[in-house]
């Protein structure tokens, strides 16, 4: 990589790469075309995921693989830039992910002097990095291995600040459960594509931060002004204020009336509210809140300056449980309840804690565990095979699985593969293991909404409820899933940039503001929607990637389940689509409009240009080549 070139105001111009094999700290500068076209956050993630990492790398070498952490343009500078962003190849889809976490480690970082981190290697003993203003320290962490992630937060800031924020791996990760995830200061999981499996790899246990610099800004008294209007705008607004109230908790409530839970294993999409859903309603967790708990931990459990502060304590009601935690979203409650047919409000708690404590990504942990209760409950698996078992509602045997799974024994070493592994190494259960392109689905059933298969079937990472909603109304029958795409591609772009400029999404920004802060921040004034075609790169990128990964465009379906009509309810008979045809089409209709081969869903060269990514081309070329062989060979086989 090449040294600083002309870069616009905003960014510090460094970027740290940490080599853990060797114990080297090396600064590289922000080269001008990573920071001109591809903003911050998210971007940087992709523009550096993409060059450095090939895409024959094994996830689980550290000698392959980097991690890059990235905080957003605006972190510290704007209100609720909370977003910090985390990229690897993921040793549970083999492709490129991001994942993200709130809610002051992107601001800390970015005040401690760098535009990205990379790290890679690892290190003979386990370790830590601790970041202050401008300096990177590898630090001993083998008196941490083996602890859970509260421990090690507690630990690591005695070590360094009571202020700093730590993003940590708990056990799970160490022993390389493929969707081990990041938990940010105790509470926030970077959650998806098993992240924590690739720190584990590389002996890392966390990563500490702590800046005080201030940022380089292009306009200080216009970023003041601003950084007061946001405020204001942003905290005024009434889906802000809903959001501080209730978060995602009322999830539960829409899915069930819409038919979108995950019920009893993606089975029961439409569940009564009565004396069933409502068990797991908003009203139940929020009764839940710890009023006295907020001291000392203010600091860290709201985003940078945000006016909304939707993150609430919560305690269960379990005699002899002492542990606080944030209260769930709604994923939890759909893919560790719902799901699970647990509908306990306090097993549920405990089931969320013990995942955060344990370092697992909530949503896969719970599609594995669903999964298994499937088989179990279809007598696909007897207690003779693995000397486990369990049934849908029970909440104790789920925790010991979970502790089964970190701790890769028995059966949990088959599950601690994720679902897509786990059905092949047991040769069953194939049809019913609910993933897009390995990745474990969030807790909203498409078959509730039209276009919104759709949307887990592009996007580039897999089945993630945050790769943009369509903004078409009405089940899939309503009318053909093709019609969303237009709505789908401008809610992806527009959550690409907000990642990227590392705004969180439940402030809800207008677009006039975010142009006015870019410009403040970095003297250029572009538009919202050209600032947006940052997400369209983001995606070109991955799928390059991916197809040289052999994911694209195999990858690009949906699970068998989502196909199955929805058994009960008022939109009984629908499915994720009117029927493959439509699937078909709506997916052409995707590549067509974002400029991909209309067959291999790879971007052509015509578009790449068009994005002014000229020097990818090539690669591109490779790529196209290779998914035509591949589909060559799957059509002689
Ligand atoms: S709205 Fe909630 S999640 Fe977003 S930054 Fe504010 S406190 Fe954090």
């Amino acid at each position: 990589m090449s040294g600083a070139l002309m870069m616009p105001t905003g960014y510090w111009g460094r970027v740290a790469l940490v080599d853990l094999s060797r114990g080297r700290v090396e600064v590289l500068g922000l080269e001008e075309d990573a920071a001109k076209l591809f903003i911050g956050g998210k971007g940087l993630l992709y523009y550096y995921g993409f060059k450095l990492i090939p895409p024959s790398c094994n996830p689980l070498d550290p000698g392959c693989n980097k991690l890059i952490v990235a905080p957003g343009l605006l972190a510290g500078l704007a209100p609720s830039s909370s977003k910090i962003g985390f990229l690897a190849k993921s040793p549970l889809t083999g492709i490129l992910c991001d994942t993200y976490a709130g809610q002051v480690f992107a601001a800390k970082l970015k005040k401690a002097g760098f535009d990205a981190v990379i790290v890679h290697g690892r290190c003979r003993r386990p370790c830590y990095l601790y970041i202050e203003d401008g300096r990177v320290e590898v630090r001993d962490a083998a008196h941490l291995w083996g602890a859970l992630v509260g421990d090690v937060v507690e630990a690591v800031r005695r070590e360094t600040r009571r202020g700093a924020s730590v993003a940590a791996i708990g056990p799970a990760g160490e022993r390389l459960v493929r969707y081990a995830c990041i938990i940010v200061d105790g509470f926030r999981a970077a959650g998806r594509c098993g992240l924590g499996a690739v720190m584990g790899s590389m002996g890392l246990k966390a990563i500490a931060v702590w800046g005080s610099m201030r940022p380089p800004v292009h306009d200080w008294e216009r970023l003041r002004e601003l950084y007061l209007r946001a405020y204001r705008e942003v905290g005024e607004n009434p889906a802000a204020q809903y959001n501080s109230r209730r978060g995602t908790l009322d999830g539960v409530r829409a899915c069930s009336r819409k038919s979108m839970c995950p019920g009893w294993h993606w089975t029961r999409p439409w569940l009564p509210w009565e004396g069933v859903a409502e068990r797991l309603s908003g009203d139940e967790v929020l009764s839940r809140e710890d009023r006295g708990a907020y001291r000392g931990l203010a600091g860290f459990i709201w985003g940078w300056g945000c006016p909304v502060k939707c993150s609430k304590l919560v305690r269960p009601r379990r005699r002899g449980f002492e542990h606080i935690l944030v209260k769930p979203e709604y994923e939890h409650l759909a893919m560790l309840g719902l799901n699970l047919g647990v509908l306990d409000v306090d097993d549920v708690l405990l089931l969320a804690w013990r995942s955060n404590q344990l370092g697992l990504d909530a949503i896969s942990v719970g599609e594995v565990i669903a999964w298994f209760m499937e088989m179990c409950s279809r007598g696909l698996i007897d207690r003779d095979e693995y000397g486990f078992t369990i049934s849908f509602g029970d909440a104790e045997a789920a925790m010991k699985l979970m502790d089964m799974i970190a701790a890769r024994r028995g059966v949990g070493a088959v599950l601690a593969e994720g679902v897509e592994r786990a059905s092949e190494i047991l040769g069953r259960g194939r049809e019913a293991a609910v993933h897009v392109k390995g990745l474990e689905s969030a807790g909203w059933d498409p078959r509730g909404r039209r276009g919104m298969a759709l949307s887990y079937a592009t996007a580039d990472v897999g089945a993630s409820h945050l790769r943009g909603w369509p903004g078409v109304a009405g089940p899939p029958s309503s009318g053909p899933a093709r019609e969303a795409v237009e709505s789908l591609v401008r809610d992806r772009d527009w959550k690409a940039l907000m990642d990227s400029l590392g705004l969180c999404v439940f402030a809800p920004y207008p677009r006039g503001l975010v142009e006015e802060m870019y410009a403040a921040v970095t003297g250029e004034e572009r538009s919202a929607d050209e600032l947006m075609l940052v997400g369209w790169r983001c995606e070109a990128l991955a799928r390059i990637h991916a197809a040289l990964s052999g994911r694209v465009p195999e990858g690009d379906t949906i699970p068998a389940r989502w196909m199955e009509p929805v058994p009960e309810g008022p939109l009984k008979g629908e499915r994720a689509f009117r029927d493959w045809e439509d699937f078909g089409e709506a997916l052409r209709e995707y590549y067509r409009v974002r400029g991909y081969d209309a067959v291999l869903g790879v971007p052509t060269p015509e578009t790449l240009r068009r994005l002014g990514l000229d020097w990818c081309i090539p690669w591109a070329e490779e790529a196209l080549r290779e998914a035509g062989r591949r589909r060559e060979c799957m059509y002689r086989v």
